[in-house]
């Protein structure tokens, strides 16, 4: 099988050219300069990776980028009153509140007290209830990432069969809501699987585009696909290995070395889809700064 393995650092990275030069103009005829703003709670380090990285390529793109940093003790309270001066904030255009949250906040009163209007990230429940009906401003960074994928590798998801492993609010389930909407990159027939999913492999084999995101290392084996399938491996996982300096390597939810012999087209971990997140993240600041200039 002659498989198209996709090269999202540098699909992300075209994606980001093209923004910096939309910010160029968005500067030059309104002055405003895309403002987007991180709250990270606690010391994950994968969380505090993630957030860097976002600075790193809001910044090397012309845009603002600043980064709250909070502790673990804060309270609700305590971010609510964060969110709501950047809400008032006009250099500001995107709110972004790194995830997962340290268990004794609520994320949903946390979410749900960015500005709408400002939530790059499209996790607010307004906003995804627009996605239920197709109207959303901003589609989830991750699932928005996906169809730019498929898109670039001139996958039709129209009539496919789509499997989605998870239903979690930032992936499974947005994907699978995007995907099964009428029109461009939407009319699949989607299936959405989880922890209690029966046969799980009986369904997996019949997927046309396969979508992993469970955080299960390498639980798509070269069994659960049939020839020619479409694998988007949106996992992200940390396994020991002693070879590497850092005693971790990442991989995905899907086995690749089994996986990619019967793909025609895969995502790699990392390297992937993660880099496409990003770069969508700054796609949604920047359509939030061009509406907020009419
Ligand atoms: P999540 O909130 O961690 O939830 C996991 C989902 O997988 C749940 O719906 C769960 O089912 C399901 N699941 C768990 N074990 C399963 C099994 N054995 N069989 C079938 N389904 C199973 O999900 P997430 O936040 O979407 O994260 C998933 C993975 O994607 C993680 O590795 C995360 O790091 C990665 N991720 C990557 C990006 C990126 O930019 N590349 C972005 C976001 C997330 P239940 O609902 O029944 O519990």
């Amino acid at each position: 099988m002659d498989t198209q393995v996709i090269n999202g650092v540098e699909l992300a990275a075209e994606i980001r050219l093209q923004i910096l030069d939309k910010v160029k103009i968005l500067k030059k005829t309104t002055g405003i300069i895309p403002g987007l703003s991180v709250i990270l709670v606690g010391n994950d380090p994968a969380s505090n990776v993630y957030v860097k990285s976002k600075q790193k390529a809001a910044m090397e793109i012309g845009m603002n980028a600043v980064d709250y940093l909070l502790p673990e003790t804060v309270k609700d309270s305590d971010v609510i009153q964060l969110i709501k001066n950047l809400n008032s904030d006009e250099s500001v255009h995107g709110i972004l509140v790194q995830l997962p949250l340290p268990e004794n906040l609520s994320k949903t009163k946390i979410i749900d007290s960015i500005d709408p209007n400002k939530d790059v990230d499209g996790l607010h429940t307004l906003n995804m209830g627009k996605l239920m009906t197709g109207r959303q401003i901003f589609p989830p960074a991750t699932p928005y990432g996906i169809q730019k994928i498929l898109l670039s590798a001139g996958v039709s998801v129209s009539s496919k069969h789509v499997v989605v492993l998870g239903r979690s609010e930032i992936v499974g389930k947005p994907i699978s809501l995007l995907m099964s909407q009428k029109g461009v990159m939407g009319d699949a027939t989607v299936t959405v699987c989880h922890s209690k999913t029966r046969n799980i492999e009986s369904i997996t084999n019949q997927a046309d585009i396969l979508i992993a995101a469970i955080g299960m290392p390498n639980f798509v084996t070269g069994s659960m696909v049939k020839d020619g399938v479409v694998v988007i491996d949106v996992g992200i996982n940390r396994v020991v290995d002693a070879q590497n300096r850092r005693g971790y390597k990442l991989v995905g939810d899907v086995f690749f070395e089994e996986v990619s012999k019967k793909a025609s087209v895969i995502t790699p971990v990392p390297g992937g889809v993660g880099p496409m997140t990003i770069a969508m993240l700054l796609e949604n600041t920047f359509k939030s700064a061009s509406i907020s200039s009419l």
